[in-house]
């Protein structure tokens, strides 16, 4: 008899907030207008809902900003460390992520980055994760040992290989 065990994550994933994605429909954050297009295979990582598209779903690749729509809220002021990239998000509102038992794109073996910033926005460190057979502990582990760190506000997950920004998590 196998038991189940049902998990909550120890830090929240959070997805593109619904007013910034609301904008980048419109233009993204290079200032390039959005051109939406359907996904042929599937398997894009899609920042407005934490999952993958599916064949035929309508998405667009935008520059996104995550720092500058960060400090835009608190307040906190960047400057050089502002950086944008590629993310791929629903072309339309889809009502953003649905509750997951773990984090997102997450598979054991997968390589990440947590990059950790202060309350200013600037880089305060960062680690490699290499996702462990369980990959929600993995991450609640790297998480934890970030913000153990006072001075840390906010993490960003990027994928190794490519540097994309994944999600951000921010201090509880
Ligand atoms: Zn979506």
């Amino acid at each position: 008899m196998t038991t189940h065990t049902t998990r909550t994550t120890a830090y929240d994933a959070l997805a593109v907030p619904a007013t910034a994605l609301a904008r980048l429909r419109v233009t993204d954050d290079a200032g390039r207008a959005c051109v939406p297009h359907t996904a042929t295979d599937g398997g894009d990582p899609l920042r407005c809902c934490l999952r993958l598209s599916a064949p035929g779903e309508r998405i667009a690749l935008v520059s996104y900003a995550p720092l500058r729509r960060w400090a835009a809220e608190t307040g906190a002021e960047p400057g050089a460390y502002d950086e944008q990239g590629p993310v791929f998000i629903h072309a339309d509102d889809c009502g953003g992520p649905a509750p997951s038992e773990t984090y997102p794109f997450s598979r054991a073996g997968a390589l990440r980055t947590l990059r950790r910033y202060d309350s200013a926005g600037r880089i305060v460190g960062g680690r490699l994760l290499e996702l462990p057979e369980t990959p929600a502990e993995g991450f609640d582990q790297a998480l934890a040992e970030a913000f153990a760190d006072p001075a840390v506000a906010l993490v960003h997950v990027r994928a190794v290989e490519y540097g994309c920004f994944h999600f951000e998590v921010r201090r509880p």
